[in-house]
């Protein structure tokens, strides 16, 4: 599924806050784009469903990097309702 234009807004700010220069693990380029929000496989409602994942996608070679939206912080509601978010590994 598609991200909404206001939690790209937040995803970026918080990819900026997290790791600004970003380097693409096989090609080297710093230049992304935000892909799609990727949801869980469907068990229950698909009211229900949370995105799990969310798509950074390497505009020179396409590599796409996944970060677990339940911990990035406002760009889903569940974010902020995780208490994990907080731990230190
Ligand atoms: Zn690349």
């Amino acid at each position: 599924m598609k991200m909404s234009s206001e939690q790209q807004t937040k995803f970026e700010a918080w990819l900026r806050s997290k790791c600004s220069y970003l380097k693409c693990a096989l090609c080297q380029s710093v230049r992304w784009k935000i892909g799609d929000l990727l949801l869980p496989v469907q068990i229950g409602e698909p009211d229900t469903m949370a995105p799990l994942m969310a798509q950074l996608v390497c505009k020179n070679c396409a590599h796409v990097v996944l970060f677990d939206v339940r911990r990035v912080t406002g760009a889903t509601e569940e974010a902020m309702a995780d208490p994990s978010q907080t731990m230190i590994f």
